[in-house]
């Protein structure tokens, strides 16, 4: 008999798991796969290479989480912290943003306006960094407590003045197309920040609710700055591993290879778990660290929810729209005109916000972009463990690649990859010619391998309608949901995906105070 019983150890599982833990609650971790971190993995694929498999740059992981479980004390290295983003030009005029410099053929009137843009969207991204590290208010009335809540966000958006206030609310329900038109004419640079907006969503930059992606996305604190991104030694599995160390020195027990069928009832109330092997194992509290429709439609099932609730879930929206491309090569690619010691950073295929919007519109109607965005990294540059001597690993994610695509990826996995490869090619002439093995990953595979419904990366679109008190649905928003004694702690709950941890620990919170809907 457990007192709480985590289904998956992705990394928000693991940081659930060891908060408990440390609380002194006797703690298991059950997870499907064979090896911990759900879509924040290391493994190999052709022959020789090691690649982060889904996840594989660091830029939202909270240092709150890092302090608080002395992750660096079980071998959490985030290594450089500060890549700089490269805004490929196939002609080879490319930009470079570093911080809020930018090196590049870009006019002073851009220079000026990006290091004003940058600091705004700063200032708004450390509001709902904030507002991250809580559960967020409810709606209900009834508590002192959810009045206070209410006004804690009401007076941080006062914080900013009146100028920075008026301009957060005008700007966080619109599109980033129109945002950057206001401030910017690079269209590399335009290109680059709308890239930003849309990653990991079916949304284009013309969609609405895509500056508060852009938000999300440079919320994280990673180098006290807003913005940056890391690339660990070892790749994101090393993360992980880091966390899983944490979690069992605090006390918490992990099974992997053990997926979970069901969850057990006693009457209305969650009582522990039943393994696809036919195990049961009893616990007083069961927290899923799986999305929430494969929580509640699959593991709980539809007969235990109230019809509305089990409406809800089923309108969430979670059908992912990137797939991951893994290349393994014989030497180090040549981008047409890039100083070879950038080669290590975080590149992007991402040439105007009307190329994303482009690309986006084919994914809308069920096809894969011709001309996908790509955010490159090749992790061998500063990591050379990952590949044998003298060669190197790529990884691309791709937007945009729908997980319903018209006709099925079955005989479209094999073209888009050529598409994909030809499209590098294009950046990096003879490319094609030093792949040795290659792989790609659609939703479907995503799917698969991580058990993560639709393949979605945020177990979830990231849009006003599912965020926040929202999110995944009314009634399961703060954690606690309308089974007793089953909380959610994934992507799925707020504040979404990315390798972040604050839904770990903001679930492990709420069970500790005997938190409810
Ligand atoms: C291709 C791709 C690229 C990405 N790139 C980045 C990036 O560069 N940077 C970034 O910050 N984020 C990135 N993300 C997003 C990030 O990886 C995820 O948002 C994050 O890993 C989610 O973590 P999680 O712990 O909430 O859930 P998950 O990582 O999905 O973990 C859930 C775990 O639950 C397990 N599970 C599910 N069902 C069961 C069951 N029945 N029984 C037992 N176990 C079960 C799964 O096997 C899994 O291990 C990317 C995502 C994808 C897919």
């Amino acid at each position: 008999m457990y007192d709480a019983i985590i289904i998956g150890a992705g990394h928000n599982g693991l940081v659930c798991a060891a908060y408990l833990a440390k609380a002194g609650r006797k703690v298991l971790v059950l997870e499907a796969n064979d090896r911990v971190g759900g879509a924040a993995i290391t493994r190999s694929f052709g022959t020789g290479f090691k690649v982060s498999a889904g996840a594989h740059l660091i830029n939202l992981l909270d240092p709150v989480v890092i302090d608080e479980l002395k992750l660096e004390s079980h071998g959490l290295d985030l290594g450089q912290k500060t890549l700089k983003t490269v805004s490929l030009s196939h002609k080879g005029q490319h930009l470079v943003i570093d911080g809020d410099q930018l090196t590049g053929q870009v006019s002073d009137e851009d220079r000026s306006a990006f290091a004003d843009y940058k600091a705004q969207m700063t200032r708004f991204s450390r509001l709902l960094n904030k507002l991250h590290l809580r559960p967020p208010p409810r709606l209900k009335p009834g508590r002192l407590s959810d009045y206070l809540d209410l006004l804690r966000v009401g007076a941080g958006l006062r914080r900013l003045g009146q100028r920075d206030m008026r301009d957060f609310l005008r700007i966080a329900g619109i599109n980033i197309y129109d945002v950057l038109e206001e401030h910017f004419d690079n269209e590399l640079l335009k290109g680059a920040l709308a890239f930003d907006a849309v990653l990991g969503n079916h949304l284009g930059p013309r969609s609405n609710g895509s500056v508060l992606n852009a938000l999300h996305r440079s919320s994280g604190r990673i180098n006290d700055d807003n913005g940056t991104f890391a690339s660990p030694p070892g790749g994101v599995g090393a993360v992980s591993e880091a966390l899983a160390k944490a979690a069992v020195a605090l006390g918490a027990k992990i099974r992997t290879g053990a997926p979970v069928e069901q969850l057990m009832f006693n009457g209305d109330t969650a009582c522990g778990v039943r393994l696809q092997s036919g195990e049961q194992i009893e616990a007083e509290t069961v927290v899923s660290n799986a999305d929430p429709k494969r929580t509640f439609l699959d593991l709980v099932g539809a007969r235990h929810l109230e019809a509305e609730f089990a409406q809800s879930i089923h309108r969430t929206r979670c059908s992912g729209n990137v797939a991951k491309l893994h290349l393994g090569l014989k030497s180090l690619p040549r981008f047409t005109e890039l100083d070879p010691t950038l080669a290590g950073e975080r590149l992007l295929i991402a040439p105007s916000a009307d190329y994303l919007d482009l690309a986006f519109n084919q994914a809308k109607y069920g096809h894969c972009s011709d001309h996908p965005a790509m955010e490159i990294t090749i992790p061998s540059v500063a990591d050379p463990s990952l590949a044998d001597e003298g060669h190197h690993v790529l990884s691309a994610i791709v937007q945009y690649a729908p997980y319903r695509l018209k006709g099925g990826w079955e005989h479209a996995h094999e073209p888009f990859k050529k598409t994909l490869i030809d499209q590098l090619d294009q950046y990096a002439p003879g490319l094609s010619l030093q792949v040795i093995s290659s792989e790609l990953l659609t939703p479907a595979d995503i799917e698969a391998e991580f058990g993560i419904t639709g393949g979605h990366w945020h177990h979830g679109e990231m849009t006003l309608d599912q965020a926040f008190m929202l999110r995944p649905a009314p009634g399961a928003g703060r954690y606690a949901t309308p089974i007793d004694g089953l909380y959610l702690c994934g992507a799925g709950s707020h504040p979404g995906g990315g390798v972040m941890g604050l839904a770990g620990r903001n679930a492990a919170q709420t069970v500790l105070s005997g938190g409810k809907t």
